[in-house]
């Protein structure tokens, strides 16, 4: 069996696409969606992760900002701009890129961002929201793989689902997404024994974990729908023989490094029915789903 790309870029596209009319009805009404992004430090992946999100805005017609604040922030520096989000009409969704320079309180920040514009889904209420199944945000991430889902028409209720991560911000909020949508949910972390045993009983395996290409063939029963969240760099000419398919050799022989997911793709792809790919899978789908939560935003009462 070789697997069904899960194409994380179309179906990001047809999310963004969707929320054309609803952006337009909401200007209309004078409620523009915008995003308020507050990046702190140098990180290079930060500034990436920061630049996609402000294009997303800019292809819809949102509104963004962002405020970037020196590495040596203090936590009332960083609480400042985040008040000031609050406050600010034109902002209907607050984003602090993560991670926080370790002197910041990330907890007090995030607690700091008003729940009704907390498009992240991090604050408490919000959390606790989901786990009443009352959710109004949801993390990104792991709405943004439900959403993926649905429109591949990937049943999930009544099935074994595994997740693999027990995050904050991934691995436990797609376990109980899963739950909620009548899944059979186990989450695995790094205490698990014998994780293949969990892995293979999975009818849909999501990797959260940070680790390139841990779960293998071995790992995933056949015919199971794979996802993969993990984005790791390949910077070894070892690890990318081992990782890469042929083709993306050449792109990490040009660039001397390349993305991979948590899954050893070119030998789960013969065994799973379907797996998104790294690059292309759910990266793309994340950023789709910050646009849908900046939206709702706007839409709050
Ligand atoms: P994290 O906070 O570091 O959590 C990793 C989880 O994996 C932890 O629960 C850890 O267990 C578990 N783990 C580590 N080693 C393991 C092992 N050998 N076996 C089983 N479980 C193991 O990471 P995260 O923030 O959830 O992110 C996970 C990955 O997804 C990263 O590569 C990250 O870059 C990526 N990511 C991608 C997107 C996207 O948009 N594509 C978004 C967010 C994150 P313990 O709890 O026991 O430590």
């Amino acid at each position: 069996m070789t697997a069904t790309l899960l194409d994380g870029t179309a179906i990001a596209k047809a999310m963004r696409e969707d929320l054309r009319p609803r952006i337009a009805a909401l200007a209309a009404r004078g409620r523009r969606p915008g995003l308020g992004v507050l990046l702190v430090g140098d990180d290079p992946a930060s500034a990436i992760y920061v630049r996609n999100k402000s294009r997303a805005c800019e292809d819809l017609g949102l509104h963004h900002e962002t405020t970037h604040l020196p590495a040596t922030a203090s936590t009332e520096e960083v609480l400042a701009v985040v008040e000031r989000y609050n406050r600010t009409a034109e902002v209907s969704g607050i984003l602090v890129q993560t991670p926080l320079p370790p002197q910041v309180d990330s907890e007090r920040v995030l607690r700091g961002v008003d729940p009704a514009k907390d498009v992240d889904g991090f604050h408490p209420e919000n959390v606790g929201l989901l786990v009443q199944k009352r959710p109004r945000f949801v993390a990104c991430t792991p709405a943004g793989i439900m959403e993926m889902l649905r429109r591949s028409d990937i049943a999930v209720s009544g099935r074994r689902a595994v997740v693999v991560g027990r995050s904050d911000i991934v691995g436990k909020p797609m376990a109980l997404l899963l739950m909620h949508a009548d899944a059979t949910v186990t989450v695995c972390h790094s205490r698990t024994r014998d994780l293949g045993a969990v892995t293979r009983e999975a009818d849909i395996l999501v990797a959260a974990i940070g680790r390139a290409g841990l779960l293998r063939a071995e790992h995933v029963r056949e015919g199971a729908v794979v996802v993969d969240v993990g984005m790791n760099r390949v910077t070894t000419a070892e690890e990318a023989r081992d990782l890469l398919e042929p083709a993306r050799q050449e792109v990490f022989a040009r660039n001397g490094s390349a993305l991979v997911g948590d899954v050893h793709f070119p030998s789960v792809r013969e065994v799973a029915a379907a797996i998104t790919p790294v690059p292309g899978g759910v990266g793309p789908l994340t950023i789709a789903q910050l646009m849908v939560n900046t939206v709702a935003a706007a839409g709050l009462p």
